[in-house]
C-alpha cells in the first residue's frame, strides 16, 4: 500500500500513488520518454490530486497512517473493478477504517474515512449442492443409495463444525470472490471421515469414496470446506455499502 497522509483538521485523505513523484526524479533530456511510456495523461491527474490536496490543507495538521497487516475486507468477484475495500489504519494510537471506493471505471479510486468499526464474521460451511451432485454422478456406477450418500454428507457437516474459522482462513485459498475462503482437506480430516464412513458403506464402496474424497479435497474441490466472511459495522446503525 501507498503512503497514506491524513488532515486531522478536515479528516480528509491523500493516498499517494508511485506516480506522484515521477517529473522530480526525471533528467530534463528524460521527460519525453517518460511521457511516452507512461500515459501521461493518467499521470498528470494524479499529480494534480497531490497539489490540490496540499492547496487545500495548507497550514492543517497532517500526520501519515499506516496500514494494518490482514485487516483487508471486501465483497463479491475479484474481477469487478467496483468492489470496495475496506482496511484498517492507524497513527500509532488511533485506528481509522478507510473505504477505497470508485463510482466508474474511468475515474480514479477515492479514499474515505469511515466513523466506524468493522468485525468480520466467519461461519464455516461444507459445499452441499455442488458436492451431493458430483457425488451421485462419480458414486452412481455401480449405484451408491442416496441414503448412503446423505450419511457421507452428514459426517462431513459434523468435520466442518470442528473448523477454527479464524485459523482455517489464513491458510485457506480465495479463489474468485474475496469473502469466501476455500479450505482443503487435511490428512487427519481425510482419515476421521474415511473412519466413520466405515460402518456406511461397503469395502468396495469405501474404496472408490476414498478415491473421490482424494480427488476433490484440494484447491477448490467440492471436499473442501468453505469459510465465508460477512461484515458487521459498530455502530450497527452507520449503513455502510459493501458493494457499488
Ligand atoms: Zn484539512
Amino acid at each position: 500500500m501507498n503512503k497514506i497522509i491524513r488532515c486531522i483538521e478536515c479528516n480528509a485523505l491523500y493516498v499517494a500513488t508511485p506516480y506522484d513523484q515521477t517529473p522530480e526524479y526525471v533528467r530534463d533530456d528524460m521527460r519525453d520518454d517518460v511521457h511516452r511510456q507512461y500515459c501521461s495523461e493518467y499521470r498528470e491527474a494524479e499529480k494534480n490530486d497531490y497539489q490540490v490536496f496540499f492547496h487545500e490543507h495548507r497550514g492543517h495538521a497532517l500526520e501519515n497512517l499506516s496500514v494494518i497487516e490482514n485487516s483487508f475486507y471486501s465483497e463479491g468477484p475479484y474481477f469487478d473493478p467496483h468492489r470496495i475495500l475496506y482496511f484498517e489504519t492507524t497513527n500509532g494510537k488511533e485506528t481509522f477504517l478507510i473505504k477505497r471506493w470508485r463510482r466508474s471505471v474511468l475515474e480514479p479510486v477515492h479514499y474515505d474515512v469511515v466513523p466506524a468499526k468493522l468485525e468480520v464474521l466467519m461461519t464455516v460451511d461444507i459445499q452441499q449442492s455442488d458436492l451431493t451432485k458430483q457425488l451421485r454422478h462419480e458414486m452412481s456406477e455401480p449405484s451408491v443409495t442416496p441414503e448412503k450418500l446423505n450419511r457421507f454428507i452428514a459426517i462431513l457437516q459434523d468435520e466442518a463444525r470442528k473448523i477454527d474459522p479464524i485459523r482455517c482462513a489464513a491458510e485457506g485459498i480465495e479463489v474468485h470472490e474475496a469473502n469466501i475462503v476455500f479450505v482443503p482437506l487435511a490428512e487427519d480430516q481425510i482419515a476421521r471421515i474415511l473412519d466413520k464412513s466405515r460402518s456406511i458403506f461397503t469395502p468396495e464402496e469405501l474404496t472408490r469414496l476414498e478415491r473421490f474424497i482424494r480427488d476433490n479435497a484440494e484447491y477448490n474441490g467440492v471436499m473442501t470446506f468453505l469459510i465465508k466472511k460477512s461484515a458487521v459495522f459498530h455502530p450497527e446503525n452507520l449503513k455502510e455499502p459493501l458493494a457499488n
